[in-house]
């Protein structure tokens, strides 16, 4: 008989005994969420800008009696209309900003999109004053 499957030992990235988020640390988790969106950087739903990253969520259908919860879209369910480097031009309702990728993912996770527009009032928030590194070339 095989052993049964069970939590991994130690952390996948780091190796500290007894990680308690799906087989990883709490200090590298965020390194799991990383690594899991450069695996999924071809998704057409996924969105970076001036290196942040964003998902474009499934639009709600409206309930004409109901309205909108302003708390169960991104933005508050405000319009933003992305134009990707592809070619594409979406338009969303239900953008969430899923945070600000880190240097050492940059280079797996360039920008693929900017935005053609941004709400008035979020500029500060969706196209964030970035505070830019001066950027090392290797040569090439
Ligand atoms: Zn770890």
């Amino acid at each position: 008989m095989g052993r049964r499957m069970e939590m991994p030992p130690e952390c996948a990235h780091c190796g500290k005994a007894d990680p308690q988020y799906g087989g990883y640390c709490r200090a590298c988790v965020g390194h799991a969420t990383w690594m899991h969106a450069i695996q999924h950087a071809w998704d057409p739903s996924q969105v970076r800008i001036d290196g942040y990253m964003y998902d474009i969520r499934a639009e709600l259908p409206p309930i004409p009696s109901v309205p909108e919860p302003t708390g169960g879209k991104g933005f508050g369910g405000r319009r933003f209309i992305i134009r990707f480097h592809d070619g594409r031009v979406v338009e969303t309702r239900n953008l969430w900003m899923i945070g600000i990728i880190p240097d050492e993912y940059r280079e797996a996770l360039p920008d693929n999109a900017v935005f053609e527009n941004v709400p008035p009032g979020l500029e500060d928030r969706a196209s964030a004053k970035r505070r830019r590194r001066p950027r090392t070339k290797k040569g090439g």
